[in-house]
């Protein structure tokens, strides 16, 4: 029992890079051979398996990326490939599996498990919308980047006392939306859970700008509302002419916070001890100040969702 394989999946985040080289050298102190595996799932079935040594991931660790690349491979949801990429494992002797990734990482990585497959799951992602763990690696790091980017955006809609509208990442959990929002001063958040109707909005604008507020900041979350929309419709039936940032892929990038850099180190120490002991088939998350490794099924019923004081305080703090 002593390969293991390590491969990125899904959307990247800063703080890959960290969890690879922390996985591979905690291993490989603790007498593992470890391999790397290029794009995900899909360089399983294209055999892009090799060797890793500590010297491979020197340099990595405040790169955002990840140098295994990652890849979407739908098709992975197909049992006869999950099979194909078992066997294919299984012909290289690699005995554990961990993938670091998202919820649907996590799903592909429970299917192999199934399979009887050991895996583990370490959760990297920006969104922060996995079960099982208060933080994702990269979650921070993408806070960090949208606080620092709506603080610019802010000095101009002042400077032009405009309303602006900022488009974050964040399909179906507003994490990223509502903590930046009371990091930055946000006006208004608008985020997937429950969105502010667009009525609502306008009459908050009109209310505020009542108020001698000369300049307000919308942000919101992809999965709230297309923002072009919420741009049009604020145009229409206010006198504001709103500009609008998507933030997009800018969010994905750089290099890990210390914070991310540090859970990515502690996750991938645990992760490796777990399977020293012969615990497999968990995702390891974070909670309440510890690293906690839960069994698959536990950690999708375990949600974390947004905090609904966070969304009345921030309405408390922009008036
Ligand atoms: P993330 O891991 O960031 O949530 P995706 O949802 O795109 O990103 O999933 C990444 C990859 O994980 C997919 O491209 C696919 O290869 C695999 N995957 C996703 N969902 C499943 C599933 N239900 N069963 C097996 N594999 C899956």
């Amino acid at each position: 029992m002593r390969r293991i394989a390590i491969l990125t999946s899904g959307g990247d985040a800063p703080g890959m890079n960290a969890a690879i080289r922390a996985l591979t050298r905690k291993a490989i102190h603790e007498g593992f051979e470890i391999f790397g595996i290029e794009r995900g799932y899909l360089g399983i079935i294209e055999e892009k398996i090799f060797p890793l040594s500590n010297r491979d991931v020197g340099g990595i660790i405040t790169q955002g990326g990840t140098m295994l690349k990652t890849a979407r491979f739908p098709e992975f949801q197909n049992e006869e490939i999950q099979r194909k990429a078992y066997d294919i494992l299984k012909t290289y002797d690699i005995d554990h599996l961990v993938v670091i990734g998202g919820d649907g990482s996590m799903r592909g990585a429970t299917s192999l498990s199934k399979l009887g497959m050991s895996t583990m799951t370490i959760p990297c992602t920006i969104d922060n919308d996995m079960g099982g763990t208060q933080y994702t690696i990269g979650y921070d790091t993408a806070l960090n980047t949208v606080v620092d980017a709506v603080g610019r955006i802010r000095d101009t809609s002042n400077s032009h006392e405009r309303v602006a509208i900022v488009e974050v990442m964040g399909r179906k959990a507003g994490h990223i939306a509502l903590k930046a929002g009371l990091a930055c001063g946000a006006e208004i958040v608008l985020v997937p859970e429950n969105p502010m109707p667009l009525h609502a909005v306008c009459r908050h604008l009109k209310e505020t700008q009542i108020r001698g507020k000369e300049y307000s900041v919308i942000l919101v979350a992809e999965g709230a509302y297309n923002s072009g929309e919420v741009k049009a419709f604020i145009k229409e039936h206010t006198e504001f002419d709103p500009s609008l940032t998507v933030l997009g892929y800018l969010q994905r990038g750089g290099g890990p916070s210390a914070f991310d850099a540090i859970l990515a180190a502690r996750m991938s120490e645990v992760c490796i001890n777990l399977l020293m002991s012969g615990v497999a088939n968990r995702l390891v998350g974070y909670i309440d100040g510890h690293i906690r490794a839960l069994s698959y099924e536990e950690a999708e019923r375990l949600e974390f969702p947004i905090d609904e004081k966070d969304y009345r305080l921030l309405s408390i703090l922009s008036s």
